[in-house]
């Protein structure tokens, strides 16, 4: 173990230590004061360049954000962070991560500054019962999460969490990891799903084989029916189907031929509450085998 590890190690033993102090952490999110209760979203975040470009989905994105009350911070669910065992970033300064290749200068360039919350962090992980959850300062804010909190929040002032994914677990572990969060929406802070319902790299198609046209409508058959049949399931609250996900239909397996964009939608349908109807946006496919549908509860 270097001396950074053993630091890190060092400082994180009394909150790791054990599940019982973690409990106790929990009575941190106490403090935090009550607020109108917070939407949860599932957002397609699709192509890293929509960070910058001002396009249909930024737009609405950026519109997005004043609709909704200003959270007092803002936990995301990147498809973008899998690990084994659940971590939450938990540094004081989350570093902006350049997590893709082959693009231009430009977006490399972006930095997010957006603070973290070390209290919050703690107080995340010691709501959650199921498992231990490990407090990060490593990770940092990935472009799952700030290609949207940059067209949401410009001003980078507002706290930012990301909670990652155990890629190790099912479908139905996530979702009931992810009720034990409901309480944070009643404290301010927004939950968001980053990912994409249909996400299917390998069989992307591009008019004229132009990166330039990502954003230009377009699905194949197989894209646009399970589209809808998410946007049904969704509607009619038919949370089992959507955790069952590989027998919706033939075309599951093109939809979600790996789960890890799809999963962020599960942590977004748990925290659904009882009266609370979809709402959706940006509800196009793209290149083929992308879709931006993204849903709003409040
Ligand atoms: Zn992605």
């Amino acid at each position: 173990m270097d001396r950074k590890n053993f630091i890190k190690t060092l400082a994180m033993l009394p909150l790791i230590g054990t599940a019982m102090k973690l409990n106790e952490l929990g009575k941190l999110s106490d403090r935090l004061a009550a607020t109108d209760k917070m939407p949860v979203l599932f957002v397609g975040h699709g192509s890293p360049t929509n960070a910058i470009d001002i396009n249909e989905f930024s737009r609405r994105w950026q519109q997005l954000a004043t609709e909704i009350p200003v959270p007092k911070a803002v936990l995301i669910i990147s498809a973008h962070w899998l690990t084994r065992g659940t971590q939450i970033t938990a540094m004081e300064h989350p570093k902006t991560i350049h997590d893709f290749g082959g693009f231009s200068q430009e977006l490399y360039e972006v930095q997010y500054p957006a603070p973290g919350s070390p209290t919050l962090a703690a107080s995340t992980a010691g709501m959650i019962h199921s498992t231990v959850v490990g407090l990060d300062h490593d990770w940092g804010l990935d472009h799952g999460a700030w290609s949207i909190t940059k067209q949401m929040y410009p001003h980078a002032n507002i706290p930012i969490l990301q909670l990652s994914i155990d890629y190790s677990k099912p479908a139905q572990y996530h979702y009931d990891l992810a009720q034990q969060l409901m309480g944070l929406r009643d404290k301010g802070v927004l939950i968001l799903g980053s990912g994409n319902m249909v996400h299917n790299l390998r069989m992307i198609s591009l008019p004229n084989n132009d990166f330039n046209n990502i954003n230009k409508e377009y699905g194949f058959d197989w894209a646009l029916e399970m589209n809808q049949i998410f946007k049904d399931k969704i509607s009619h609250g038919d949370h089992k189907a959507l955790i069952e996900y590989e027998k919706l239909s033939k075309s599951a397996s093109l939809a979600i031929p790996t789960p890890d964009h799809y999963y962020p939608l599960i942590y977004t349908l748990a925290l659904q509450g009882k009266d609370e109807q979809p709402q959706f946006f940006n509800d196009k496919a793209v290149a083929g085998s992308l879709t931006m549908t993204s849903v709003k509860f409040s």
